[in-house]
């Protein structure tokens, strides 16, 4: 497990107050999912016991918790109240008497509906609004101690790119090498394995195939796509294996693919709209003939989530900015036949893009 870096909490809740501020709302409600983790460091069991993190515009905010789990929070040097509840007391009772009956009230985009319309119901003359776009404005540009976290991440899971690209693919099926994957993530560094997804010959043209019962054979491409977490920072990189020397037809489109790939990186900079990245890796598999086989966006924004802002899609116009973090992951996928992905993570720099993922891009044969 690696070492906690020292993450400044408390200028994370000050930035989360001018937002308040800025939008006229009274709290801001944070329950499971990461804003919580990035506010408070503490990470809330995913369960029907509420955990709720009541953080007002002034003083001191209050992490609502189920009693069972108080021990393992910690209050980072008091910078939040901790206010247990028992399994007879009723917490949203709890949260509702610590807002009081403000105009409107900010909730983070995962909390469970069930509490949503209960603290609607005992706050009847409250708005509820969407905490995301204050979401947005604290998480989307990354800071040097988050761009670190990712690169460890990204370093992570290319070792494990590294042990794939000597193994044998062949006899084996989808399930077990996403078995081994899992285990390698780990062991190369990754604090969990959160995803992996192995695609092989004609299951590949599924961008989010889950790995089944196929026997990889020669002759198969196999889509690999997975990622872990270094201190809450997620990975997310894929490459495309090959089960023996390719034929030309495949080549032609990994070279398409690979093509793509380096002009929507090579578009990155900041003041570039994130639909204008999408549109010139997009033009590259259009021009070749591949278009109607790109069927999902370029890429999306990485940090505490996997996917989180900014979007690399067509209808996104907002300029990049030098911190931003997402992934580059262009794909054609001919149905019934194969698929083929590459994706890297990057951070924007004011220089342009720098990859988080080194691995080699060019198809790696196998056995
Ligand atoms: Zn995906
Ligand atoms: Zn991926
Ligand atoms: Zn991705």
């Amino acid at each position: 497990v690696n070492e906690a870096p020292e993450f400044d909490y408390r200028a994370r809740i000050e930035r989360a107050r001018a937002q308040l501020a800025e939008r006229g709302t009274a709290h801001l409600l944070a329950s499971v999912g990461s804003d919580l983790p990035y506010l408070t460091g503490y990470e809330a069991m995913v369960s029907e016991r509420l955990t709720m993190a009541v953080i007002p515009q002034e003083g001191t905010p209050t992490l609502v918790v189920p009693e069972l789990e108080a021990p393992r929070v910690d209050d980072r040097n008091g910078l939040f109240a901790v206010r247990p509840w028992s399994e007879t007391e009723d917490p949203v009772a709890v949260v509702a008497s610590l807002c009081g009956s403000p105009a409107r009230i900010a909730v983070t985009d995962q909390t469970w509906a069930v509490f949503v319309l209960e603290l609607q119901q005992s706050m009847p003359g409250t708005v509820f609004v969407s905490a995301r776009p204050i979401s947005r404005a604290l998480r989307l540009i990354k800071s040097d101690a988050e761009v670190v976290q990712l690169r460890a991440a990204g370093a992570a899971v290319d070792r494990v790119v590294d042990r794939l690209s000597s193994m044998r693919f062949s006899g084996r099926s989808e399930r077990d090498l996403a078995g081994d994957i899992s285990t390698m993530t780990r062991e190369e560094g990754s604090d969990e394995a959160t995803f992996q997804i192995v695609a092989a010959g004609p299951n590949g043209a599924s961008p989010h195939h889950h790995p089944g019962e196929r026997v990889i054979s020669p002759g198969d491409s196999v889509v690999v796509d997975f990622g872990g977490k270094v201190a809450g920072y997620c990975s997310d990189t894929t490459r495309t294996f090959h089960v023996g020397e390719p034929d030309s037809e495949f080549n032609e489109a990994y070279e398409v693919v690979r093509t793509a790939q380096q002009a929507g990186i090579d578009a990155i900079r900041p003041g570039v709209a994130a639909e204008d990245v999408d549109a010139a890796a997009r033009r590259v598999i259009a021009d070749a003939g591949f278009g109607e086989f790109f069927i999902h966006r370029l890429g999306h924004g990485i940090g505490l989530d996997v996917h989180e802002d900014p979007y690399l899609v067509e209808g996104n116009g907002r300029d990049l900015e030098p911190g931003m973090t997402f992934s580059v992951e262009p794909g054609v996928y001919v149905p019934e036949r194969f698929g083929i992905r590459i994706e890297d993570i990057v951070v924007c720099t004011p220089h342009g893009a720098d990859r988080l993922n080194r691995s080699p891009r060019e198809v790696a044969v196998v056995d």
